[in-house]
């Protein structure tokens, strides 16, 4: 069965397009090095902005310095615990942010969004802890605090 690649118009095969969305093998490879230009020109974007230097320079004080997370400034706790909360919401949601994360960073991320005024997340977020926390096992050096 003769095919046309919906790019070029050129005849594929039927078997060929099937996972490439009916397109030539030349476009399909032009499709992808595009993708792998722009994650390459997104991975230095990222490398080189501000916010991504103060998160890494946070995250090395908080797990390689003595001091750790005890040793950041208000404001840097702040920014470091509501970054914590959105990466681990985004990667496996409340449950994993509660069972990774102790009841300093919980309060500090509550402090943090009633900074920004984030009342309903906030309300959420403490609703979550009242249902989640009798389920999930917490890591074993949160248990006793999660469970105070
Ligand atoms: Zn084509």
């Amino acid at each position: 069965m003769k095919v046309t690649c919906n790019k070029c118009g050129a005849e594929i095969f039927s078997t060929f397009s099937e996972n490439m969305d009916e397109l030539c093998k030349a476009c399909k490879q032009a499709i992808l090095q595009k993708i792998e230009i722009a994650e390459h020109n997104y991975q230095e974007q990222m490398r080189s902005h501000p916010f991504q230097k103060l998160w890494r320079f946070l995250v090395y004080r908080v797990y390689v310095t003595d001091d750790g997370y005890n040793g950041l400034s208000h404001d840097e706790k702040v920014y470091f615990s509501l970054s914590v909360f959105e990466g681990e919401y985004n990667n496996g949601g409340l449950k994993r942010f509660f069972s990774n994360s102790s009841d300093t960073l919980f309060r500090d991320v509550i402090y943090g969004l009633m900074l920004l005024e984030a009342k309903q997340t906030m309300k959420l977020l403490l609703k979550a802890k009242d249902i989640l926390i009798g389920e999930i096992d917490p890591r074993e050096d949160n248990k006793n605090r999660w469970m105070q």
